[in-house]
């Protein structure tokens, strides 16, 4: 670690990892009262200290961090990747109830629509995009995929939504009035006090376990308005690993929403 303390309010660090990995941090006084530690979005680190505080407790404290902080960069760094590198284009990997599934792409020159389909290994998405505004415009081909792929997702989200709410309904020993598709972009369901339930689209792409959580959850609240430990109980009662799904499903949501956007 070398440092260079000065009497400003900032001053810089860098954390060295074996194998030669090095990561600068920055780190800021201001009032505040505790230490905080921060990955950016471009995976910067900084680390806010109350100016009471000396430069050598940051130092300590990054150190004492120093896995987390690894464990940190390296996931935002990841992401950042994904998110740079996805095209919604032939050959994109693309997700299907948590598989990964090759996205084929056939661009006819006649005819009009388009037609998506999953055959087990991909999904395949074939017509002809609309003309771009005139002439001299070309098709915006990659939008065009993302919003038949999506449109399709939805189609497949509702039946496969239905059937399931039906079966754990059915398991619960309760009932449920109207499910709704919807394309939010952080609520993965929700259930009005009439029974009326909506889901997010997005649960299609998510493993199996993980939809059956969010469909047990929304219908725990037929019998609890609230996130009442009687709730819980109920939720528990019927999916015992319960609180480990909730934490996958948060991981996995943070991924989608980089690579699907919202
Ligand atoms: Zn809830």
């Amino acid at each position: 670690m070398r440092t260079n303390n000065n009497q400003k309010q900032e001053s810089e660090g860098i954390l060295v990892y074996e194998e030669g990995v090095e990561f600068p941090y920055h780190m800021i006084k201001s009032r505040r009262k505790t230490v905080a530690l921060q990955i950016l979005k471009n995976s910067e680190i900084v680390v806010r200290l109350p100016v009471g505080l000396s430069w050598q407790t940051g130092h300590d404290f990054v150190i004492k961090n120093k896995n987390w902080i690894y464990n940190q960069v390296m996931r935002v760094k990841e992401a950042r990747a994904m998110q740079e590198e996805f095209h919604w284009v032939d050959g994109a990997e693309v997700l299907l109830h948590g598989e990964k599934k090759r996205l084929l792409v056939y661009i006819k020159k006649t005819g009009r629509g388009v037609e998506v389909w999953e055959t087990g290994e991909d999904i395949r998405v074939v017509g002809r995009p609309p003309d771009g505004g005139n002439e001299s415009q070309e098709p915006d081909i990659e939008q065009w995929v993302k919003a038949s792929v999506e449109q399709w997702y939805k189609k497949q989200a509702k039946d496969y939504l239905v059937k399931k709410t039906t079966l754990w309904a059915q398991r619960m020993g309760t009932s449920f009035a109207r499910i709704s598709i919807r394309d939010q972009a952080t609520r993965w369901g929700s259930c009005s006090t009439k029974g009326n339930l909506n889901f997010n689209w997005k649960l299609v792409l998510l493993p199996e376990e993980l939809a059956d959580y969010v469909v047990v959850h929304e219908l725990g609240h037929r019998f609890h308005m609230d996130h009442s430990s009687d709730f819980w109980g109920v939720v528990e009662n019927y999916l015992p690993d319960y609180k480990q799904r909730r934490k996958q499903l948060k991981d996995y949501g943070e991924k989608i929403n980089l690579i699907y956007g919202v």
